[in-house]
């Protein structure tokens, strides 16, 4: 049996296309899983313009932040039926026997491979999950609201595993692209107040969004000092900064404006290797942390806060379209016209 699918065929600029490929054959603890929704991360844009930070295998089926319906358990698998309706976490293959895999922590295993650049992803009809990766959702949940749940899993990683926020911290976002506004979001939702979130000139209509999800004040680095501001609020600086730009470079500037004893956490990252003056996280004592994916428990809460509704998720989705359609849904990400596309299969 074939199915369409997006494909990255080559390491250069738009080698993607739609392919005719065949439907995958499941193994005895997968799941072929029919996909309800699958939303267009900026790494799947990244690697349609090949200025991706990761190895990637090519051909590969893009997507790994999907939902669906079971449609065919392996022999082996136990808690899941043909019907059921899940999210998939995005470690495809982990060794299942280091350190990191047996202590819960296997999206740090050094053999993880991810869907969508390791491993055949779910921009298709169908696709080939193991058991172990599987949440099912409530009914309550859409499958276009519930395909998110992978990029708020990296947001509540980053803000409320990965940093400590209490009720009333200084908390400034850098970058308000769609896991920065999560990222916001999750810090809203611990209780950052000030929240301060900072975009470029072009990013007016994402800021708008970030007042919605609970920033207090927002920035146009290329309007306003962006120091002046965060000191304003308190002369110390602020006690995490969340680098969520995509970019090596605010790096320099997270590390100034936090606090000493302060924190700061880089959860976006891209392929320049920049000198920095990191003379400041020994100086103030701060602790700089670095923010990779999600786990099991992660998933679970933020399916509870998408089910919810708390973390206001419809102010992410700005486009929905068939598969078909995946050319315009990466371009209106990439212009900055939506924070988020999803494609429905
Ligand atoms: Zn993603
Ligand atoms: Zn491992």
């Amino acid at each position: 049996m074939n199915q369409s699918a997006v494909v990255q065929y080559a390491l250069e600029p738009l080698a993607v296309e739609l392919r005719e490929v065949v439907v995958p054959e499941i193994g005895d603890d997968d799941v072929l899983l029919k996909v309800g929704a699958v939303s267009v991360c900026g790494s799947d844009v990244h690697q349609a313009h090949n200025t991706q930070s990761w190895t990637v295998n090519v051909p590969v089926i893009l997507g790994h932040e999907f939902c669906g319906t079971v449609a065919k358990a392996g022999r082996a698998v136990k808690h899941f039926r043909d019907g059921d309706r899940v999210v998939s976490e995005t470690a495809a293959e982990i060794c299942g026997e280091c350190l990191l895999c047996r202590t819960g922590r296997y999206n740090l295993c050094p053999q993880r491979k991810g869907f969508g650049y390791g491993i055949n992803g779910a921009m298709a009809s169908y696709v080939k999950v193991p058991a172990r990766c599987l949440h099912k959702i409530p009914d309550t949940l859409p499958f276009g609201l519930a395909c998110l749940a992978e990029p708020h899993a990296v947001a509540y990683n980053a803000m409320c595993v990965n940093s400590t926020i209490r009720p009333g911290d200084l908390v400034v976002v850098l970058g308000p692209g769609p896991i920065g506004l999560l990222c916001a979001r999750m810090a809203a939702l611990a209780g950052a107040d000030p929240l301060i979130v900072v975009g470029l000139a072009g990013d007016a209509a994402r800021l708008e969004t970030a007042t919605r999800l609970g920033a207090t004040r927002v920035i146009n680095a290329e309007a306003e000092d962006v120091e002046e501001v965060v000191r304003g609020f308190s002369a110390l600086g602020a006690d995490l900064v969340c680098d969520a730009s995509g970019a090596s470079r605010p790096l320099d500037l997270a590390l100034s404006l936090a606090r000493p004893d302060g924190q700061v956490a880089k959860v976006g990252w891209s392929p320049d290797l920049l000198p920095i003056n990191v003379n400041p996280l020994v100086l103030k004592n701060v602790r700089l942390q670095g923010s990779f994916s999600h786990n099991f428990p992660i998933w679970e809460r933020v399916i509870h806060l998408l089910d919810r509704r708390a973390t206001m998720p419809d102010e992410i989705v700005g486009l929905t379209s068939p598969l078909e359609g995946w050319r315009g849904a990466f371009d209106a990400m990439h212009e900055g016209r939506v924070i988020k596309s999803v494609l429905v299969p």
